[in-house]
């Protein structure tokens, strides 16, 4: 049975006077200044990415294992967000047909660094480069993305279950325990 996971993601750039911050989109280091602000890397592609992949198998959101108001995500590396989504995805027998992100930004130009920024998904994800599309717009200079103020990030996700995580109905209480052990052992990686 193939199910669909959607994620959105906005992030407002940080204030230059803050001494910037890196802008990473991706998992991919795209300059060393005018980067988003966020409690962690502010990687906004990731966090769609995490959230389509959760929304897919039906397990909730980012924030719900990640919440920006634990200090242990302060500055965090994003890509520990989609390897633990993959996690709950493998536990699940969800295999990853295919990624499609769609960044929405005026500005930097994206195009230059479509190429890694797929790699770079790709190999958090232990995917072939074909599975994986990312493609970037511009809102024509409307509204706050327009005005160079943030960036958005939209992920959709199909994804194949097999066997009793091929959810019919019955079958979502059948996959509450593995939430539930997925979500221990995330809890005792962060205790570590
Ligand atoms: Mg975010």
């Amino acid at each position: 049975m193939n199910r669909i996971g959607q994620g959105v993601d906005i992030h407002p750039f940080a204030d230059p006077l803050d001494n910037g911050r890196p802008l990473i989109l991706g998992g991919v280091r795209i300059s060393e200044t005018g980067g988003l602000a966020g409690h962690s890397d502010a990687d906004a592609v990731l966090h769609a990415v995490t959230d389509a992949l959760l929304g897919a198998v039906g397990a909730g959101d980012i924030g719900h294992y990640f919440p920006s108001t634990d200090e242990r995500w302060r500055n965090a590396d994003s890509s520990q967000f989609v390897r633990e989504a993959k996690r709950i995805l493998d536990e699940m027998n969800a295999e990853i047909e295919n990624l499609d992100v769609t960044i929405i930004a005026q500005q930097p130009k994206l195009s230059p660094h479509r190429d890694a920024m797929i790699a770079s998904i790709a190999h958090l994800l232990s995917l072939p480069q074909g599975h994986v599309n990312v493609k970037a717009t511009t809102t024509d200079h409307l509204g706050f993305i327009g005005r160079g103020e943030g960036i958005c990030a939209m992920a959709i996700v199909l994804v194949a279950m097999e066997g009793e995580a091929g959810l019919s109905p019955a079958e979502r209480e059948s996959a509450e325990p593995r939430l539930r052990t997925a979500e221990q052992r995330l809890r005792r990686l962060q205790q570590d």
